[in-house]
């Protein structure tokens, strides 16, 4: 077909462009034609050249917005990782500020705080199952004379060796922490006195068995035990004094005891 219109094409110029064709009486039709042809054929070229440049805009838009959107992914990939990085930093964060709220820095035991929520949570089970639990008050004797012949550094030492000794010993779901100074608080769910002073003499013995280390030297430490079971009349408050002042007359027993239950009238220990 195009082979045919160019052949035609060729035909129609020769016979315009042929002087014998003038006086014919086609002629000026045919060269009005000719003319409005070639109108056509350049309005067509212009149209194709047109939509050819539309179409190139378009196709390098349609790149630049892919290239643009992976971009756009990219940094958005990043932003995810570095956020997911974050979460997880604030995570710990909050696991290590939780931890440290709640336990004690220098043994890791549960903190006054802890120990004071367990009190109260127990105290409120305690009342809805009337069930008993008792408190231990247990303090190291002598402790002041481990500061004082080889130093604080050394006395912190002692203590932690002491705290692991509590803990290691004290059952599964006791509550082992540190009241204070050289001051641990036991907190025994679900048991009653007779039980609690079972354990405490078991813990009060490992004590004394196992010697600490301190500057090569083997020492060997006892601690003294009060111990109270909770009533439900009372507050938890009130069974941590009456466990404080068992641990007192403990103490003034001649230490490395444990004594249970209400503080005898004073003067008579
Ligand atoms: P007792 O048998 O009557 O309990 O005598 P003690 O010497 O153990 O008791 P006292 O209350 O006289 O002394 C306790 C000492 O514990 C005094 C204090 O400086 C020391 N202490 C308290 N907290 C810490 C601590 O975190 N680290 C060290 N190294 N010593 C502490
Ligand atoms: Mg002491
Ligand atoms: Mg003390």
């Amino acid at each position: 077909m195009k082979h045919d219109s160019g052949e035609l094409e060729a035909l129609i110029k020769r016979l315009l462009a042929d002087p014998a064709m003038r006086d014919d009486p086609l002629y000026f039709a045919l060269s009005q034609l000719w003319q409005q042809y070639r109108d056509l054929l350049n309005r067509v070229e212009r149209i194709t050249h047109v939509s050819d440049a539309y179409q190139h805009i378009a196709r390098q838009r349609e790149q630049s917005l892919s290239m643009r959107f992976d971009k756009h992914l990219r940094q958005l990939e990043k932003v995810a990782r570095i956020s997911d990085r974050y979460q997880q930093m604030l995570r710990d964060l909050n696991t290590t500020l939780q931890e440290a709220s709640t336990h004690d820095a220098l043994t890791g035991l549960a903190n006054r705080r802890l120990l004071l929520e367990r009190l109260k949570s127990e105290a409120e089970r305690s009342e809805r199952n009337q069930r008993p639990f008792c408190v231990a008050m247990v303090d190291i004797d002598h402790f002041k004379r481990v500061n004082d012949q080889y130093g604080h550094d050394a006395g912190d030492a002692v203590l932690i060796d002491v705290a692991q000794v509590l803990e290691s010993e004290v059952r599964e779901y006791d509550l082992c922490g540190r009241w204070g100074g050289e001051e641990f608080l036991i907190l025994l769910p679900e048991t009653e006195l007779a039980t609690a002073l079972a354990v405490l003499e078991r813990v009060r013995d490992c004590v004394r068995q196992r010697p600490i280390q301190v500057e090569k030297q083997s020492l060997t430490l006892t601690v003294s035990a009060g111990l109270a079971e909770h009533r439900l009349d009372q507050g938890y408050a009130d069974t941590v004094n009456q466990a404080d002042a068992a641990m007192l007359v403990a103490k003034r027993s001649g230490r490395d005891r444990c004594w249970a239950g209400e503080a005898p009238p004073t003067g008579a220990v």
